[in-house]
């Protein structure tokens, strides 16, 4: 699957907004948008424009797509899978996001941030219902436990990284068991337990539903 492989803090600094792409780096006072908030290229000393409604619904869009790494074709699919569930598209959209098995585990530290946690998973140091999972988008569901793998190797990594996580503290729909090194999924996540709670999701709606 196709991902961003540049300069993720350009993508922070073209939103003007924290996607959270770096782990720890972007709590610490080096990060990009917190010492030079301006959208990336030449033009910086220009007054920003005023977007039109339809930039300020693609702005959203791509926000949210960056935060999660999704493409576009991915991201339509998702649409399509929300608007054919009950409920408010937007919502359904935001969680089938926030279930996806990367999140899942950058969520509750078991990796150093996003990307990592795709790395982990796609190398294979991850179970999920004691199977070896190695797909990042796969959405996790109620009663799914996710594990590193009973080798040595996997166990150290995910150790280290709740370690340096300890202050992180997971998502209430998920159940982390620091001893085990694993994750429980107690429910499936509602919109007052996403970790973005200032995304627009109406704006996406509009935009996708034209
Ligand atoms: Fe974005 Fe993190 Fe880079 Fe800050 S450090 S600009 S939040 S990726």
């Amino acid at each position: 699957m196709a991902r961003y492989t540049g300069n993720v803090c350009r993508l922070c600094r073209r939103e003007g907004y924290k996607l959270f792409l770096k782990g720890r780096r972007c709590e610490s006072d080096k990060c990009a948008v917190d010492r030079r908030n301006v959208p990336p290229g030449m033009n910086i000393r220009s007054r920003p424009r005023r977007l039109s409604d339809y930039g300020v619904h693609l702005r959203e869009k791509q926000k949210v797509k960056r935060i999660f790494g999704v493409m576009e074709r991915q991201f339509r699919r998702y649409f399509q899978m929300a608007d054919t569930m009950r409920g408010n598209t937007g919502v359904n959209l935001l969680t089938i996001l926030e279930r996806r098995m990367d999140n899942v585990v950058d969520a509750t530290g078991l990796s150093l941030s996003r990307a990592h946690a795709r790395q982990l998973i796609n190398h294979g140091h991850f179970t999920v219902n004691g199977r070896k999972v190695d797909i990042p988008s796969y959405m996790v569901r109620v009663g799914d436990v996710i594990a590193p793998i009973a080798k040595e190797k996997s166990k150290k990594i995910v150790s280290e990284c709740l370690e340096l996580n300890n202050d992180k503290s997971a998502p209430s729909w998920l159940a982390l068991d620091s001893d085990q090194k694993s994750v429980k999924v107690v429910n499936l996540p509602a919109r007052e337990d996403l970790r973005f709670q200032d995304i627009q999701e109406q704006f996406i709606v509009e935009l996708c539903s034209k």
